[in-house]
């Protein structure tokens, strides 16, 4: 079993004791930022809860249960999630509910897995509501659900809900420092420009995007001196468009916060001395006003065919121009 991320690790060792003192809970419920990784935290506890081997801190990855939870053929491990963006019907809960009520088929621990809890619809919710009210003796579910997602007063009232926040700025910087050789500045910019996300974080810097980041808001500068549209127009990358955008709208908050004196919180750290300069001719007006273009672009892009792109870049990037730079 590969270790856990960092920041899942604290949590995954108190349910872990509270399961060796016997007193481990039947429902337990992550609430999790999104893109933590906390689908391995879940994992790694429903290994704990599977392996045959008493007293071990990790699971033994060697004895027979592990072998098949390896495999990931554990005929007592059940997974529900929604399929192709669907809700999860009341259908898979009666399936899963007809299985955990027949003998675990090892002898040991019976594990039911839900990611996207908050996909479950009402009648599915109602039909998983009736199993959490009577725990049955070896039968654990595992709940996942986004932090800003909301489910029925029931479901959590039957659940130990587990919170699982961003990790410190510390401990991300500690965790990609071993995961990457980049120089600490450049992994504090990744994890910045990534809202503190520290596998986000990793993607970026293993997919060169700090660089291609550093290029475009050069080119930005350029397309703002010259006020030209043309200068940044082709920099735009179609799988990495909404990325630049959020460099763009970040660098236009700092500005921002910079006029306003506002000193922390600050995405792009990295370019502060750019951002003074900039703001030598901004105001906090037109510098909301040129965010609201950038949303505007944003929405467009994310609403209308993409065959309309480049002219919805092209009329965006020229309003922040006669709107803003000009006025
Ligand atoms: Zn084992």
């Amino acid at each position: 079993m590969t270790a856990l991320y960092a920041w899942l690790e604290p949590t995954y060792q108190q349910i872990r004791h509270a399961f060796t003192q016997g007193h481990g809970h039947h429902a337990l419920l992550f609430k999790a930022e999104p893109s933590l990784g906390v689908e391995k935290l879940i994992e790694a506890v429903a290994r704990f809860l599977i392996c045959q081997q008493e007293n071990s801190e990790k699971p033994c990855t060697h004895c027979h249960a592990c072998h098949l939870i390896n495999a990931g053929s554990h005929p007592d491990v059940h997974y529900l999630a929604s399929t192709e963006n669907k809700d999860i019907g009341v259908d898979q809960v009666r399936e899963i509910n007809e299985k955990i009520n027949q003998h675990a088929q090892q002898n040991g621990n019976k594990i039911v897995i839900i990611d996207g809890t908050e996909r479950l619809t009402e009648a599915a919710a109602n039909a998983l509501l009736k199993t959490l009210e009577e725990p049955r003796p070896n039968t654990y579910f595992l709940l996942k659900t986004d932090i800003t997602a909301a489910l029925l007063p029931t479901i959590y009232s039957r659940c130990q809900t587990w919170l699982i926040n961003l990790p410190s700025e510390a401990t991300a910087i500690q965790w990609l420092q071993q995961q990457h050789s980049a120089e600490t500045n450049e992994i504090c910019t990744a994890l910045r420009i990534n809202y503190g996300r520290p596998l986000a974080a990793l993607a970026t810097l293993e997919q060169g995007l700090i660089e291609k980041r550093r290029e475009f808001l050069r080119q930005f500068w350029v397309y703002y001196i010259r006020r030209s549209p043309l200068e940044l127009l082709p920099l735009f990358d179609k799988e990495l468009i909404f990325q630049q955008l959020d460099w763009l709208s970040a660098f236009l908050n700092d500005a921002l916060k910079d006029q306003l004196g506002i000193k922390s919180g600050w995405i792009c750290q990295d370019l502060a001395r750019g951002i003074q300069q900039f703001n030598q001719h901004q105001n906090p007006l037109g510098l909301l006003k040129a965010n609201q273009i950038l949303q505007k672009v944003r929405s467009d892009l994310s609403e209308i065919n993409a065959v309309n792109q480049e002219l919805i870049l092209l009329d965006g990037l020229t309003k922040m121009i006669t709107e803003v730079f000009e006025k």
